[in-house]
């Protein structure tokens, strides 16, 4: 408990945490933890570990301010069924909207519930602070049709000249092209069923979106041949300091990066929508990589 001064009012400590099923190995709590403390908020973050069955009680009772949450990040499998439920019972920012996932939500004190995504804007900035990429009219290529890549590729809209995409999920990559006509010019969503060669030899950028990588003595998802000089990588893959993909860029002279930026940058404005306060992203970095150690 805190007590405020200029009204006599006892303040209690406010509450953040992750809803994920399971949620044990986030590492957004060293990241958050880290940027309240930095930044004299007196508030902690926690891991809600949320079976599917249980998200929309668990979302209820958020609502009716139990245990005076204040704000939640939203992972894996949760974000299109809370998306779903912000619909019928709250409000959705119009980001949200159009990626079809929340990751982000804010309780406001009367209780109401706004959902936000902060993984499309967080990869953009990531893209631009890490990789020095502007994808406005320059042709993008996307391994991966799940989550993270619908993420990535209904941020980056209309802007880049074409965006080719595969998956080994045939009805994945369908789904991801339907849902993005909805909102920009389809033609520029192109898949690719089978030899990525040729497309991937016109890109600038080349995104991995699988889970490949996550693991040790994962491969590169990418044949090594297949990667042209001045082609720039981002692996989304967050788990790991670095992944072969990357390892096999860099011997080439690649630019590459893994995700470990989206996910600063979507913990980051994350933070900016709950606290109203800038993030301090220098501090949330060094937590971050200090975690994955
Ligand atoms: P997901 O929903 O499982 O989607 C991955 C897709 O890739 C699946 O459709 C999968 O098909 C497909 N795939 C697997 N191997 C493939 C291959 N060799 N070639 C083409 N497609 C292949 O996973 P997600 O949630 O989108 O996550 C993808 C990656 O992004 C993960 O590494 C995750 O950690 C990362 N991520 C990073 C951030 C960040 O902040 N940096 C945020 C979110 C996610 P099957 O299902 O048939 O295997």
């Amino acid at each position: 408990m805190r007590f405020n001064g200029l009204f006599g009012k006892i303040m209690a400590k406010l509450k953040y945490g992750i809803i994920g099923y399971p949620v044990k190995h986030s590492l957004s709590p060293a990241m958050q933890n880290a940027a309240f403390k930095a930044c004299d908020i007196d508030a902690g973050y926690e891991l809600f570990d949320v079976a599917p069955e249980n998200l929309d009680k668990f979302l209820d009772d958020i609502a009716k301010s139990w245990n005076n949450i204040s704000g939640l990040n939203v992972t894996i499998p949760h974000k299109i069924k809370t998306k779903e439920y912000l619909e019928r019972n709250g409000k959705l920012d119009e980001v949200a909207r159009r990626l079809g996932a929340v990751n982000t939500i804010k309780i406001e004190p009367d209780g109401s519930l706004r959902g936000f995504n902060t993984d499309g804007p967080g990869f953009y900035r990531s893209l631009q602070e890490d990789l020095r990429f502007e994808p406005e009219g320059k042709k993008v290529f996307v391994l991966g049709a799940g989550g993270a890549a619908r993420a990535v590729i209904m941020y980056l809209g209309n802007g880049p000249e074409k965006i080719f995409v595969a998956d080994i999920d045939k009805e994945k990559t369908t789904e991801l092209k339907n849902h993005y006509g909805k909102y920009y010019d389809e033609k520029k969503l192109v898949i690719v069923g089978g030899e990525i060669k040729e497309a991937l030899a016109d890109c600038a950028l080349l995104i991995n979106a699988t889970p490949i990588g996550m693991k040790e003595a994962d491969p590169s998802p990418i044949d090594k041949n297949l990667l042209r000089s001045g082609t720039r990588i981002y692996d989304l893959v967050y788990n790991r300091p670095v992944t072969q993909l990357v390892r096999e860029a860099n011997s080439m002279k690649l630019h590459a990066v893994t995700g470990i930026g989206m996910l600063l940058y979507q913990g980051a404005i994350a933070f900016e929508i709950w606290t109203g306060k800038k993030a301090p992203v220098g501090v949330m970095k060094k937590a971050l990589k200090d975690a994955l150690k």
